[in-house]
Parts: C-alpha cells; sequence; structure tokens
C-alpha cells in the first residue's frame, strides 16, 4: 500500500497493488478503482524481449 496522486479522484489516494500482479509494479487506487502502472513503460518492454525471443518458435525447433 502507498500514497500516490490519483487522477481521477484528484487527490492523494492510498494504492494497493494487485494480488495477481508478481511485479508489483500494477498499482490499484482503492477509491475509485483505476489501475495505475508504476513502471515506465520502457523498462516494461525491455524485460519482455529475453522471454519472447526464448520461447520463439524457430528455436524450440533447432533444439529439438
Ligand atoms: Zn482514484
Amino acid at each position: 500500500m502507498r500514497e500516490m496522486h490519483c487522477a481521477t479522484c484528484q487527490a492523494e489516494m492510498p494504492f494497493e497493488s494487485l494480488p495477481y500482479d508478481e511485479d508489483g509494479d500494477e498499482l490499484v487506487c482503492t477509491g475509485c478503482g483505476t489501475a495505475v502502472v508504476t513502471a515506465p513503460i520502457t523498462v516494461r518492454l525491455l524485460m519482455r524481449q529475453p522471454a519472447g525471443a526464448g520461447i520463439a518458435p524457430q528455436q524450440r525447433r533447432a533444439a529439438a
């Protein structure tokens, strides 16, 4: 739980992380339920690249 400014409530509101969000960078306003992502979008994109390359069909076929 952490306090942040909610654009919908237009006030400082307590935010709590989603139970299914392992990274904990996605928070939901306890006042209106608006979800916000605290991590920069560039960081999320960079973190996705290795996982996407690892499950490429061509790489799987070459390894088998
Ligand atoms: Zn809110």
